[in-house]
């Protein structure tokens, strides 16, 4: 007999509209004695059987959904999830001739906890979940039957796993490291990635449909790229022709790496600058100088972690994007973003516009973003959807 979770009365409706997380408050009782990740039968209270799931003892999220059907939980199982996500994006990465795309949107994809970006023959994996770490080879199997040339790297360098009872761990699960720089292509643009020591995987492509759609933005411009991280933004404003981009970070070797992309796309060298500074000191100083931009581009990380730091987060975002309106000369265009899944869209549009005025001055929306395709959204799962992002013209 293996392990099983017994709903609390009234508390299995969630797990019937197919989302697929147990939180602790949410069960009766627990037989047997599960181990971290290990599979559990999950059943309603009036003992219907529900879901197979990975238990998670210390996380408050009880327990992950794996599937909703009764099947075993093995190296073929996950063959099949694998199968079903590249069935899904194949005509997308296609067409987009995509060499770097995220495969597998954790709970978006039915795998919780699991996040795997290809880049070219890389594989960069992230197992964020106890039940992801119990069936690591399983899931590390699957890969290589689907992907029998690809390199499999981890990358569960991410505070979360602490949550989940479990250590941050990087390094090469299958075939070798690589040797010399990985460049994707996007878009026509090519991009170095590093996954070894990059952000995340390596590098943010879910911002690909809105790095696109920025370009329209440039021509002839004075571009400030804030957040710019190995280029991103920087690379498709100097692509659309904009006069000069400045693009800020705080991490000098994500700048290296956005200098070094900017020369190996061949663009002109003088059209670019490369700036360590804090975004929050430097838009003040930019005001109190009155140094004016034609577009500021605002793709701040995560500031909304958890519900509790709500408040404090949406103060973050409306500070940064009213400094932006306040640089902006009259008539250019603000490309703000928000990656925070805890704040909707309709709350990122009040707070801009409380931004708005604070700065005195008039916001027209002209256009709205979100994650790029390959970032898919469980129709039960609408947490799934996370970014967002506005182009508004400021008078
Ligand atoms: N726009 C990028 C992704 C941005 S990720 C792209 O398209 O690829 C967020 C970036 O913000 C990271 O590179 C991080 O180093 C940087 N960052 C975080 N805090 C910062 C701060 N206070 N000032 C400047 N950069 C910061």
């Amino acid at each position: 007999m293996s392990a099983s979770i017994t709903l609390a009365k009234g508390r299995d409706k969630s797990v019937r509209r197919r989302h697929p997380w147990i939180f602790s408050r949410g069960i009766d009782s627990v037989k047997g004695e599960p181990e971290l990740g290990e599979t559990v039968d999950v059943y309603a209270n009036n003992g219907q059987w529900l879901a197979k799931a990975a238990y998670s003892p210390n996380s408050q999220i009880r327990a992950r959904v794996w599937t909703f059907t009764k099947q075993n939980i093995d190296k073929a199982f996950f063959v099949s999830r694998i199968k079903s996500a590249i069935l899904i994006r194949e005509a997308f990465i296609e067409q987009g001739g995509l060499t770097g795309y995220r495969l597998i949107a954790a709970e978006s994809d039915s795998m919780p906890g699991v996040t795997i970006d290809k880049y070219q023959d890389y594989l960069v994996c992230q197992f964020l979940s106890a039940g992801s770490e119990f069936h690591k080879q399983n899931i590390v199997d699957a890969l290589i039957e689907c992907f029998p040339e690809c390199t499999v790297y981890e990358r569960s360098d991410v505070a979360v796993r602490k949550k989940e009872g479990l250590q941050e761990t990087t390094g090469v699960l299958h075939g070798n490291a690589p040797t010399e720089p990985i460049i994707i292509e996007e878009n026509g643009i090519k991009i170095q990635v590093d996954i070894l020591s990059g952000h995340k995987t390596g590098f943010y492509l879910d911002q690909r449909d809105s790095r696109l759609q920025s370009m329209k933005y440039v021509k002839g411009k004075q571009v400030l790229n804030c957040f710019s991280y190995t280029g991103g933004f920087g690379l498709y404003a100097q692509k659309g022709g904009a006069e000069r981009v400045i693009n800020i970070d705080v991490s000098q070797p994500a700048l290296d790496i956005a200098k070094q992309n900017s020369e190996i796309n061949g663009f002109a060298p003088k059209q670019a600058v490369f700036l360590n500074a804090d975004v929050f000191k430097i838009l003040r100083e930019y005001r109190d100088q009155k140094t004016k931009f034609d577009v500021v581009i605002m793709d701040p990380p995560k500031m909304v972690s958890s519900k509790s730091n709500l408040t404090s987060g949406a103060r973050g975002y409306k500070d940064l994007n009213m400094l932006a309106m306040q640089i902006l000369k009259p008539g250019g265009t603000l490309l703000t973003y928000s990656c925070s899944g805890l704040m909707e869209s309709n709350l990122f549009q009040k707070i801009i516009a409380d931004a708005a005025l604070d700065a005195g001055r008039e916001v027209k929306f002209v256009e709205s973003f979100t994650q790029a395709q390959d970032h898919i959204i469980d129709s039960a799962y609408p947490e799934g959807l996370y970014l967002k992002g506005f182009a508004a013209k400021v008078l």
